[in-house]
């Protein structure tokens, strides 16, 4: 049986020798790549710092710790998106305050964020922090998440982790708010197999974040001195090369990711059954998932039917993203429950992740195609 699986890496050649040669060089960690990958990192997104770290949950972590979030404050989020944008808030004792999402794009309702401030406003519970996310690749609308941000004086941190490449009325994702972050597990757009990276033009935050990742060591002081409480969140030589490899051919991923989204686009169209991922104005994706929804008519069980029905035909399929205020925790801690952000639900019980990476064919788009309009005429 054909397997094609949901999403898959791109490793050649290049990425072996650049691993190797470090490699052979015996400096492991802390070298010369750390900086260069660094450095690359912040061209791509229009900063003047990056510091590169060892997951996207540690790039967010540092960042909403190097901001002073912390006990007490609240922080505007999406509840539609990978569950690290509100656990980093978790993790240094704020409280996430999810509003809904737009129905169509899926990204975070800049009006709601507005409702959420002034609410908060008016019952002494100011938002300290609005934490918005590219979700699927897509920018979210930043002009207007950055002039609320200005307007009441908050701290503005954009999750890039799914948009690497991306760009937004001709400025890079990554560069909008005060703090970007990336991250490059294996299915992201390009990889480290793990890591991350925070950008931004703040020397103050950059500072912080180096000394954070490094068990709060800080410049001129000894390796085992430690200036403020930090972590190990270290990214080694090894994935800086790798790294380093994956940004020479980001270029190519993202136009292959592409091409292969055009290609759904192409045998998908005719199904009145699923909404395609909606181009976007003013900007251009950066394709990290290939994400449907099954029109309204449908439900969450005919969703779940389909991803199984793809799975035993030997293909990759997975709903994307399960509400996070659903989450067995976040429901317990925090008495969300069904009907808490309708939209979002909405968009959780019929979206669904297909197969999707740079060396997908056109011969295993139509046989997903294919499969797909079996399982919805047999239902
Ligand atoms: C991938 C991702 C992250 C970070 O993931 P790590 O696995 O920690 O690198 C954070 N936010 C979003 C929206 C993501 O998709």
């Amino acid at each position: 049986m054909t397997q094609i699986p949901l999403s898959s890496p791109d490793i050649t050649q290049h990425e072996i020798d650049a691993v190797t040669q470090v490699l052979r060089s015996q400096t492991l960690s802390l070298g010369p790549k750390l900086p260069e990958f660094e450095q690359r990192l912040a061209k791509v997104a229009g900063r003047r710092y990056c510091v590169a770290v060892n997951s996207g949950t540690s790039a967010l972590h540092l960042a909403v710790r190097a901001m002073g979030i912390g006990t007490g404050d609240r922080v505007v989020t999406t509840p539609f998106s990978f569950i690290a944008s509100a656990n980093c808030i978790l993790m240094e004792g704020a409280t996430p305050v999810f509003v809904d999402v737009d129905p169509e794009d899926y990204n975070i309702d800049v009006d709601a964020v507005a409702c959420a401030i002034e609410d908060g406003e008016k019952r002494g519970e100011p938002i300290r922090a609005v934490l918005g996310v590219d979700v699927f690749g897509r920018p979210a609308d930043w002009p207007a998440l950055e002039s609320l941000a200005r307007r009441h004086s908050l701290r503005l941190i954009e999750d890039s982790c799914e948009a690497i490449g991306a760009t937004l009325g001709g400025r890079p994702a990554g560069n909008f708010g005060e703090l970007g972050a990336f991250a490059f597990y294996p299915n992201k757009q390009m990889t480290t197999g793990e890591g991350g990276a925070l950008v931004t033009d703040d020397e103050e935050l950059v500072h912080l974040a180096q000394s954070m990742r490094n068990q709060g060591r800080d410049d001129g002081m000894g390796w085992l001195a430690h200036g403020r409480l930090g972590f190990n969140y270290r990214l080694s030589d090894i994935q800086c090369a790798l790294g380093l490899a994956q940004l020479d051919r980001l270029p190519g991923f993202l136009a292959k990711r592409s091409a292969v989204a055009a290609m759904y686009a192409t045998h998908l169209g005719d199904l009145d059954e699923i909404h395609l991922p909606l181009p976007l104005e003013g900007g251009e994706l950066s394709w990290f998932v290939y994400v449907v929804r099954l029109a309204d008519r449908f439900g969450q069980s005919d969703r779940d039917r389909l991803i199984q029905g793809l799975r035993d035909r030997g293909i990759g399929s997975n709903a994307y993203f399960p509400s996070i205020h659903l989450q067995p925790f976040y429901a317990k801690s925090f008495g969300f429950d069904r009907g808490s952000f309708p939209i979002c639900e909405s968009i959780s019980d019929r979206t669904f992740a297909l197969p999707f990476h740079n060396n997908l064919s056109e011969e295993d788009v139509r046989t997903v195609a294919s499969a797909l309009k079996q399982l919805l005429r047999s239902r």
